[in-house]
């Protein structure tokens, strides 16, 4: 086994080089895997910031008790696509095994959340979610085709009044 001076992944003696960043056994980078390897770690990063700052984020689809002052409305939009094995075993069957609406939903109430941080809003409510599902024509005549899900919401981002004492 070497682990790989770069990023600390291990690897088996048959392998020169990092799959993960691309170093070599002996510590040579590749420029380009490098970045890219950066980049993705970056990416990363930010979307666990993300994720722990709209944790704090209220989201509902009716509204608050609390008194609370408007912000502004906000409408966010995601899609799914059901994936290759889903999609083979579509036309394999002839009929459609679904997209994941749920991953759609996830991406979807991220970004109301996200846009109700840029706002300094406490809370996105009222929100309305719709969904579309698109089926693309399949190559062999009278099998299904690739189906993806859109999910559509829109809310409205709210300042919660906190009372004094
Ligand atoms: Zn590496």
């Amino acid at each position: 086994m070497w682990k790989c001076v770069k990023c600390g992944e291990s690897h088996e003696m048959q392998f020169d080089t990092c799959w993960q960043c691309g170093t070599t056994r002996v510590g040579k980078e590749d420029p380009k895997r490098a970045a890219d390897y950066a980049k993705q770690k970056a990416m990363e990063a930010d979307l666990a910031t993300l994720n722990e700052r709209a944790a704090k984020i209220f989201i509902s689809t009716g509204p608050i008790r609390e008194p609370f002052q408007v912000v502004d409305v906000v409408f966010a939009v995601d899609s799914q696509d059901q994936g290759m094995f889903a999609e083979l075993l579509s036309v394999a069957i002839g009929f459609h095994v679904g997209a994941n609406p749920s991953k759609a939903f996830d991406k979807v109430k991220l970004q109301l959340k996200s846009q109700c941080l840029d706002l300094r809003g406490d809370a996105v409510i009222n929100c309305q979610f719709e969904h579309r599902v698109a089926i693309a024509n399949s190559p062999i005549p009278g099998r299904g085709g690739k189906q993806t899900v859109e999910i559509f919401a829109y809310g409205t981002v709210v300042k919660i009044i906190k009372a004094s004492t």
